[in-house]
């Protein structure tokens, strides 16, 4: 396919394999929605191009993050013309001896952002100067500081720093959070600079400030009456959320889709989801970093950690963020606007609690899959047959344990009526499945 790239008529950056049995897909099932395990992409290689590097200037994130960014003389790459690429964090700059006025080699690969390679050092003109991080904040002026042990840089200035608090809000009215209709990202960023909007419940109070007279958007430029009388609409419509899509639209670091569907599943309710993280932050708070217990921390941040595949530094992470003041106002000034629905926890499994036994060959999926299923569901596996065993599930060619099942009277399933036993809560086996190994 390389080869023949050039001839096609159209762009390509790389081939996607794909396994091609169904049946073969929903047994690798996926690591997350847009991660199945029975695809797989291979990227050509990237291309490159030299160029001269301007200026670092420095770009705050959603999140404060400080991200270097080298400004380049304009350069083709691909077909594209590119004058930006990213330089990670300081630390890399300082690992290739980045320095401004330097030429560089910068690549490309699919649409992911440019970056720079390395230095071409034989081209470095005289009078450069190493670079010297920055210490404050470019947006704000808050000081920016370095977590311990991490390459990051972040900004302090939270919500009173215009790159966290647009970016909060973009992420905020994005597709798989409050996805409002009409209320774009470049929206809410100029609803920011108006004044207009400074926090998410402000969103949810836009009709009824337009009809107290506060603000006047039908008559401001680019909204019509009717424009407007659709974007309340559609902020209306979206006042009612399911939980999992209000933790995710949060913006919470680590705090990605899957995970914000753990706590939904895990607390059900918005009031029992609020005060547990309350809790778990007050346990928290004063520990040190070197407590990575999270039993020794307290019970309800050990609840929190154990979440299946949340683990400690998310919900360090999530800790943080309610201990910072401001998010806890700013997020109940937004929950008294909205209702918050309910997520299902899903059923108790059928095997739930009890010891199961592998025995013999399963057509349907190998011993060690099996095995993950029925932990899966909250069963215990064992490797022997005793008078607690529940159920012994007898594959092909099963030998001694069968018999000894049969002995001691323990049930024993068939792989059929095993795969019917574990299909009556299909439900929960799927997302199991599904949030299996996905992480943010
Ligand atoms: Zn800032």
């Amino acid at each position: 396919m390389e080869r023949r790239r050039a001839s096609l008529a159209y762009d390509i950056d790389g081939i996607v394999y794909k396994v091609n049995r169904i049946d073969w897909q929903e047994r690798l099932g996926q690591v997350s929605r847009r991660a199945p395990r029975w695809a797989i992409a291979h990227k050509f290689a990237a291309e490159r191009a030299e160029t001269v590097l301007r200026k670092i200037t420095v770009q705050v994130g959603r999140t404060g993050a400080l991200t270097p960014v080298a400004n380049l003389e304009p350069v083709a790459v691909g077909g594209v013309v590119v004058r930006r690429a990213t330089l990670h964090n300081e630390d890399e700059i300082e690992r290739k001896d980045i320095r401004e006025g330097d030429t560089v080699v910068i690549q490309r690969a699919g649409d992911v952002i440019p970056q720079v390679v390395e230095v071409v050092k034989e081209k470095r003109p005289k009078g450069t100067r190493k670079y010297k991080p920055r210490k404050t904040c470019p947006e704000c002026g808050s000081s920016a500081v370095r977590e311990e042990g991490g390459v990051v840089r972040r900004c302090t200035g939270g919500l009173v720093c215009p790159a966290q608090a647009t970016e909060r809000l973009k992420h905020f009215v994005s597709r798989d959070a409050f996805d409002i209709e009409g209320l774009g990202g470049r929206h809410v960023a100029a609803f920011w600079t108006e004044g207009i909007i400074k926090t998410p419940g402000d969103i949810f109070r836009l009709a009824a400030r337009e009809e107290a007279g506060e603000i006047a958007l039908a008559a401001s430029e680019g909204w019509g009456g009717k424009s407007v009388e659709n974007l309340f609409r559609a902020i209306a419509e979206r006042s009612t959320i399911p939980l999992d899509r209000f933790i995710y639209a949060l913006g919470i670091r680590q705090v990605g889709q899957a995970t914000a569907k753990l706590l939904a599943r895990q607390y059900g309710t918005f009031e029992t989801w609020i005060e547990a993280m309350k809790t778990a932050t007050e346990e928290r708070a004063g520990n040190s970093e070197e407590k990575k217990k999270p039993e020794l921390v307290g019970a309800g941040f050990a609840e929190l950690c154990n979440i299946n595949q949340i683990g400690f530094s998310v919900a360090d992470e999530i800790a943080a963020f309610f201990a910072e003041p401001h998010n806890v106002a700013v997020l109940g000034d937004l929950a008294d606007e909205l209702t918050i629905t309910e997520v299902a926890r899903p059923a108790a499994s059928p095997i739930s609690g009890k010891t199961v036994v592998l025995t013999g060959t399963l057509d349907s999926m190998t011993r060690g899959e099996a095995k993950a299923r029925a932990e899966a569901l909250g069963a215990k596996v064992a490797g022997s047959v005793s008078k607690k065993t529940d159920y012994v599930v007898v594959g092909a060619d099963a030998g001694s344990k069968a018999k000894k099942a049969a002995e001691l009277g323990v049930t024993m399933l068939s792989e059929q009526e095993w795969l019917e036993l574990i299909r009556e809560d299909g439900e929960g086996g799927k997302s199991s499945r599904l949030l299996d190994a996905s992480n943010e």
